[in-house]
């Protein structure tokens, strides 16, 4: 067929799911506070956005402190948060950086690309992969330094997993759920 009946035909599935998506994260620009150009979005503006995602997510992902975690299968509910599966995030992110481009973003500045956008969504699959099913091994992690003289060393675990996630980009994602699990 030539070029002027491809024209004519629907949008693919891909297509037409692209261009949801990029009217989505073009929303996501126009509200966001404080307003944000398509210009100025960063990989870190992308992760930002990731993680605004995850509030909509379906998928449980158990916290490391969950009787769960680590179980395909659990025998019962649990609290843990709802959160974007990594395959969705990683094929929504493969359709917005190919958007980009086709709206005249210039590869070389695509935030989709991003190194930082690369290493997030690796540590998702990694987390997800191992919260899901895959055996765990606990790393063992230095105490956070005593702060404030000592007097209230022992700290709630939560407060402790706030400052690793704090102090940590690597560690965020697994952290946050964990002090909101930790009442
Ligand atoms: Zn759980």
């Amino acid at each position: 067929m030539n070029r002027s009946q491809m024209m004519l035909m629907p949008p693919s599935r891909y297509e037409s799911q692209k261009r949801r998506d990029w009217n989505t994260f073009g929303q996501y620009l126009k509200n966001h506070r404080p307003p944000l150009a398509l210009s100025r979005c960063s990989g870190a503006h992308v992760l930002e956005f990731l993680r605004y995602l995850d509030q909509f997510g379906k998928t449980k992902v158990h916290a490391p402190v969950c009787p769960f975690f680590g179980h395909p299968h659990p025998p019962a509910p649990c609290t843990c948060p709802l959160r974007q599966a990594w395959g969705s995030l990683d094929a929504l992110i493969g359709r917005l950086r190919a958007a980009f481009e086709e709206n005249g973003g210039q590869p070389e500045a695509n935030p989709f690309g991003a190194r930082a956008v690369r290493l997030y969504l690796r540590e998702v699959r990694d987390l997800q992969g191992k919260a899901r099913g895959i055996a765990y091994e606990k790393k063992k992690r230095k105490r956070p330094l005593q702060l404030q003289g000592g007097s209230q060393m022992h700290s709630t675990e939560a407060s402790e997993s706030v400052a690793m996630a704090a102090s940590s980009n690597s560690g965020t994602a697994m952290n946050i759920p964990l002090s909101v699990l930790n009442l």
